[in-house]
């Protein structure tokens, strides 16, 4: 495809229907796809004809979102998984073992610091917590010999904490590691990381992506720019992408390989390096190339893990990302004048929007996401934890849902709702205040949300 701008592609990416073909991406309800003979069937298991053969491992209504996904970010290609949690888990367990560890920002969401700090703990993997805000030398401090990745969000929640790319994806390629970052706050629309050199990003597609609460899924998205083999980052322009915006990853990030580089990729990243006894002994960088991530998630992940999402649900997600470039600007236009309203409001203790000139993270958005950040606002109220109850309790048509990112307002409070297994310690190494108040801007009418944030405001002391 020509290079197109992201509105075209979030109409037109994925799905290019010929004479006679359905205009709108038909759902392909089915587990598996018919053959002639026995022999053409042979020789799709032997990889030597591409085809589908079980919805498991590809399905052409999860393929063409896959593929407009990619587009998207500017990725060689992507993944679709069953959930946002299930993108993390792949996006890590495709280049980590038991025995190995990796490092994570700490303030991420909750689901993906249990994910992280239990589960795959639990699995052999280590992972360190580290605060951005650290300086270089301190984090630098946490990699060791067998960390495979490091690991941020663009935009966290439900903190608002925005990542600084471009400082972690150098740092992670100085020690020969691939920067993998969770976009979904964000999204393509507002921020693309690969242009920043970031290598993965992923997606819970649950959110802005599918944007109206219809279905849970995720997706693993490659930049194709990590070289696994010699362990550096080595952007290359790919004609076929869309783009606004070149890549802006500088050619100073790729350190020179020493001639000893050429095979550490076989002892730091085995699984994509060396034969895969599982799948014909392919090795995956040889068989390939810069598909190699993407393909190993599929062919080895998928296949023994499959938490695959159902093609009803991507198509459900495909009519969102449709109309994605029109709410993200409808998100932030309205959070903008919300986030203003409440840092006025003298109930209001603190506010955490990056949109905010006062914000901590002001420069950093105004880098990443100069069109805006997300819908998503972190606030406290003055008073008791009592009142923030009573506050959320008087709203009217917006919800207390544990849903985000969503064209209805909605709002949460973390430490009582999605947080509540964490202690007050691990909160506020998540960023997370206990009077944090969540509110997810959607897209009513910016007078009518304020309105009724006012009624319910008029029930708390403050
Ligand atoms: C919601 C969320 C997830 C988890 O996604 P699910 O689709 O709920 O499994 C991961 N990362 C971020 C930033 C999220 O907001």
């Amino acid at each position: 495809m020509k290079k197109r701008n992201l509105e075209t592609i979030c109409i037109h990416g994925g799905w290019k229907p010929g004479k006679g073909q359905p205009q709108q991406l038909p759902i392909y309800q089915s587990t598996t796809y018919r053959y002639e003979t026995s022999e053409q069937m042979a020789r799709l298991f032997d990889l030597k004809d591409e085809g589908y053969f079980y919805t498991r491992l590809a399905n052409p209504t999860n393929d063409a979102v896959a593929r407009k996904i990619a587009a998207l970010e500017g990725g060689v290609g992507a993944v679709l998984t069953s959930s946002g949690q299930a993108a993390n888990f792949y996006a890590i367990f495709n280049i980590c073992q038991a025995g190995d560890h990796f490092i994570t920002s700490n303030t991420i969401y909750g689901g993906t610091f249990n994910l992280f700090g239990v589960t795959l703990k639990k699995l052999g993997i280590e992972c360190t917590f580290v605060d951005p805000d650290w300086d270089d030398e301190r984090i630098e401090a946490c990699f060791r010999p067998n960390t495979k990745c490091f690991f941020g969000e663009t935009i966290s929640n439900p903190g608002g904490n925005v990542f600084d790319i471009e400082r972690f994806a150098k740092m992670a390629h100085r020690h020969g590691v691939p920067l993998i970052v969770d976009n979904t706050f964000a999204t393509p629309i507002n921020c693309r990381p690969f242009e920043w050199g970031c290598d993965i990003v992923t997606h819970s597609t649950t959110k802005y992506m599918d944007g109206h609460a219809t279905q849970v899924g995720g997706a693993v998205v490659d930049s194709g720019n990590f070289d696994w083999e010699t362990c550096t980052h080595r952007p290359t322009p790919n004609p076929s992408l869309a783009g606004r915006g070149e890549d802006s990853s500088t050619t100073e990030m790729v350190t020179t390989p020493l001639p000893t580089r050429e095979r550490l990729g076989e002892g730091r990243f085995p699984g994509l390096c060396t034969p895969d006894e599982s799948y014909h002994g392919l090795t995956y960088t040889k068989a390939f190339g810069k598909m190699a991530y993407t393909t190993k998630l599929v062919a080895q992940l998928m296949r023994d893990l499959g938490s695959i999402p159902a093609p009803q649900n991507s198509f459900l997600l495909n009519l969102g990302l449709e109309t994605l470039h029109l709410r993200m600007a409808r998100h932030c236009e309205n959070a903008q004048k919300v986030a203003e309203w409440l840092e006025k409001n003298p109930k209001v203790s603190w506010v955490n929007y990056a949109g905010l000139p006062s914000n901590k993270y002001y420069a950093l958005a105004q880098k990443y996401m100069p069109n805006g950040t997300c819908g998503v606002i972190a606030f406290g109220l003055k008073g008791t934890k009592e009142e923030a109850i009573r506050f959320m309790d008087s709203l009217e048509f917006i919800s207390i849902v544990t849903h985000v990112a969503d064209a209805r307002t909605c709002v949460l409070h973390p430490a009582s709702h999605t947080h509540r297994q964490l202690s007050d310690e691990q909160l506020r190494e998540a960023g997370v205040a206990p009077d944090l108040v969540r509110l997810s801007v959607g897209i009513e009418n910016v007078e009518d949300i304020i309105a009724d944030l006012e009624q319910a405001m008029k029930n708390i002391e403050g």
